[in-house]
């Protein structure tokens, strides 16, 4: 079998970055799927460019409301709702039915902070997808070095999940090599997700959380 890569991208959106991702995808006919932050949406032009992603064929997620609290942290019973749902709520009608969420990771972590008891019952009640990865080659903190990182990744599983960050970085100026190098090489960049990286299914539990939840 091929090997496969699905793309996503986290943080955003983000103006003057966005927009460059969204034309590197397009001139290669490549889909996507953006997780994005609540609260970012909120800032002037942003729903306006999530809408866009929207619009050609991108899948849009929900990152969280404040990317700023590991579920896993904290004993506050309203946290779930409070970084979950309130980001559902935000992200309105640009979401897809299969409520895709991704937590955040606090550096790309699958540890045990992930996820608590009660984030894990609110995605399983409200019928939340949970996305989760196995490719982070840290492209927020080195903007020409992530390249051979997830090439790396991509060479040395079936199907990788790769997290990259439309956020101002720099990183994303590499996107369009990077894409060239992937197709070249003969992955097959696809939209689905592994069930590898897909505990939780339209609110049904399919996979392990071993290890990402703290009890
Ligand atoms: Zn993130």
């Amino acid at each position: 079998m091929s090997r496969r890569l699905s793309l996503t991208f986290d943080n955003g959106p983000t103006p003057g970055v966005t927009e460059h991702v969204l034309a590197e995808l397009a001139a290669r006919a490549v889909l996507a799927t953006f997780f994005v932050v609540g609260r970012d949406l909120e800032r002037d032009g942003s729903r306006e460019l999530v809408q866009r992603a929207k619009d050609a064929g991108h899948r849009i997620g929900n990152h969280t409301m404040t990317h700023s609290i590991q579920f896993g942290t904290s004993d506050d019973p309203g946290l779930p709702d409070a970084e979950i749902t309130a980001a559902q709520v935000v992200l309105g009608d640009l979401a897809e039915d299969d409520r895709l969420f991704r937590p955040w990771g606090g550096g790309g972590v699958l540890g045990p902070n992930l996820l608590s008891p009660a984030a894990v019952d609110l995605l399983e009640r409200d019928g939340y997808t949970l996305v989760l990865w196995n490719g982070v080659p840290r492209d927020w903190e080195d903007a020409t070095g992530w390249v051979d990182r997830a090439l790396a990744d991509i060479e040395s599983q079936d199907w990788t999940v790769l997290v990259l960050h439309d956020i101002q970085s720099g990183a994303m100026a590499q996107l369009g090599q990077f894409l060239d190098r992937v197709i070249e090489s003969g992955v097959e960049i696809v939209q689905d997700l592994p069930d590898a990286c897909v505990p939780i299914r339209r609110g049904k539990l399919v996979g392990s959380l071993d290890d990402l939840v703290t009890r």
